[in-house]
């Protein structure tokens, strides 16, 4: 089946699924290539296959190399066990599953084959169209789009699960689109995540050397009392040739005073520690 059709199946099959982002009425036709919200806006699936809910641009850096890059990354492995840890999260039933911030897809993808025979209902979005462009070639049975995390184009309670790797969070938004019950995984950098990489391109004493997650963690606790916080932590061989791809799938090597790396920095460049926590929480 054509990209297109796979997507305009989903949406025909899950149009309760989706509400308005201009006026936040559902949407409740489906007529050729567009979805129609009760007051009559229409959005269309784009070239690509997908749909696109942003009213306006995208705000992002992300390009299609970046994305490119990190799939070949995460294809190899370099976040499986954060994959694995998610999925243990995840309540072992059917579930409406949406993930934040999809970029390219990858995590989704084997978040999926972790969890074959459960015939989830899997959304992905990200605001970066060169990410959702990548993530809808995937082989899988999943929705992606372009949408803004502020602003999710869902209705209320539609999903039994919000998963998030690396992305910004908006609580309310996250609690609004979650079913009562329904569980919030959000998983964040600790302070040695790709640590080697970070003393390769930065000086000890600059901002980027390490990461302090603990504003971050303080705000999850602030609106998720009785969240459990999970630490994930392994150091990852990186395949041959792809040490390039990983000093470019990280927004850390354009950052100021970022160093370029030499080929032999890069051809020394073994292994790379993987430091993660897992913040997890229950609607109530
Ligand atoms: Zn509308």
């Amino acid at each position: 089946m054509k990209k297109i059709e796979k997507q305009r199946q989903f949406v025909s099959q899950h149009l309760d699924l989706f509400r308005c982002p201009t006026c936040h009425e559902s949407f409740t036709e489906l007529q050729g290539n567009s979805i129609i919200c009760s007051q009559g806006h229409r959005i269309d699936f784009n070239k690509h296959g997908y749909l696109h809910f942003l009213n306006g641009a995208a705000d992002t850096e992300y390009g299609r190399e970046m994305f490119l890059a990190r799939r070949q990354l995460l294809t190899a492995g370099l976040f499986k066990p954060i994959v694995k840890a998610v999925a243990a999260a995840l309540p072992n039933r059917p579930l409406r599953i949406l993930d934040v911030g999809t970029g390219e897809g990858t995590p989704l993808y084997q978040l999926a084959a972790l969890r074959p025979d459960l015939d989830d209902c899997l959304v992905g979005f990200d605001i970066s169209k060169a990410g959702v462009t990548l993530a809808t070639q995937l082989a899988m049975d999943a929705f992606f789009c372009v949408a803004d995390l502020r602003q999710l184009p869902f209705n209320d309670h539609s999903f039994d699960a919000v998963v998030e790797l690396f992305s910004p969070s908006d609580y309310a938004e996250f609690n609004r689109v979650l079913a009562p019950g329904g569980t919030l995984v959000k998983v964040i950098p600790n302070a040695d995540y790709l640590g080697e990489l970070r003393h390769l391109l930065y000086d000890d004493e600059d901002q980027h050397a390490s990461y302090d997650n603990s504003r971050v963690k303080e705000l999850f606790a602030k609106h998720y009392p009785n969240c459990q916080t999970q630490r994930v932590r392994y150091r990852f061989a990186i395949p041959d040739g792809l040490q390039s791809a990983l000093v470019e799938m990280t927004p850390l090597h354009w950052g100021r005073g970022a160093k370029k790396l030499t080929p032999e920095e890069l051809a020394a460049f073994r292994e790379v520690t993987v430091d993660v926590s897992l913040l997890i929480a229950k609607k109530i």
